[in-house]
């Protein structure tokens, strides 16, 4: 039977390096996929992995029906054995129910990939779907750090290292940002809620005088 999989996690957990091994398990086998994405780190129309991985994809436009395109991608003679969705928490809600026609009425697999939650800990509109549309959800267990070596369940938006907790919901930047501009950093829920990024915690440390309050 066809499914819609889910794989979530936070950000830096290793989503897209296993979308591209899913891709290249099948396509050595002979397989096609179509592959979608929207705002990789790599740029339009690019899936990509922090470990340095890239390949082609479509990248996904706002309102875009992501079942006529596969349909259209089909009946222009096209081939597509198999759906890949990166970064897929940036997918419209309908978007999602698109994906899902396309396992149920094309009997394609579809494996998606997506950050569960934003900066401020809630569902992304486009995971929420997924969570309650996917056959499976599947929770990737290779282990984001924080800083403090416990497992990472958090995302955090980070101006210049310090966490912030306000602001769009979708804003691109990357891990690897300099310092002043917009980036993101994954943290326990304990630091998560005390705001503690790597650089805050740094920065108490070398001011014994104001120590962490685990106020909230
Ligand atoms: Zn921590």
């Amino acid at each position: 039977m066809p499914e819609l999989v889910f794989f979530s996690g936070t950000m830096d957990c290793g989503k897209s390096t296993l979308a591209l091994q899913i891709e290249h398990n099948r396509s050595t086998r002979g397989l096609q996929g179509i592959i979608f994405t929207r705002d990789d780190r790599a740029g339009e129309g690019k899936l990509s992995s922090r470990l340095g991985l890239v390949r082609d994809a479509v990248e996904v436009a706002d309102g875009q029906d992501l079942y006529v395109y596969v349909v259209d991608h089909l009946s222009q003679g096209g081939r597509a054995d198999y759906v890949i969705a990166d970064e897929a928490q940036f997918l419209a809600p309908v978007q999602i129910d698109q994906l899902a026609r396309v396992v149920d009425d094309l009997g394609l697999d579809v494996y998606a990939f997506g950050i569960t939650t934003d900066f401020r800990s809630k569902l992304f509109p486009g995971s929420q779907r997924l969570v309650e549309l996917a056959d499976r959800v599947e929770v990737l267990q290779v282990e984001a750090l924080c800083w403090c070596g416990a497992r990472a369940t958090h995302n955090a938006r980070t101006v210049g290292g310090e966490m912030v907790v306000e602001g769009a919901q979708v804003v691109v930047g990357d891990v690897n940002h300099s310092a002043d501009e917009i980036g993101y950093e994954v943290l326990c829920r304990r630091h998560h809620r005390r705001r503690m990024t790597a650089a805050s915690a740094r920065a108490a440390a070398l001011s014994p005088d104001v120590l962490p309050v685990a106020s909230t």
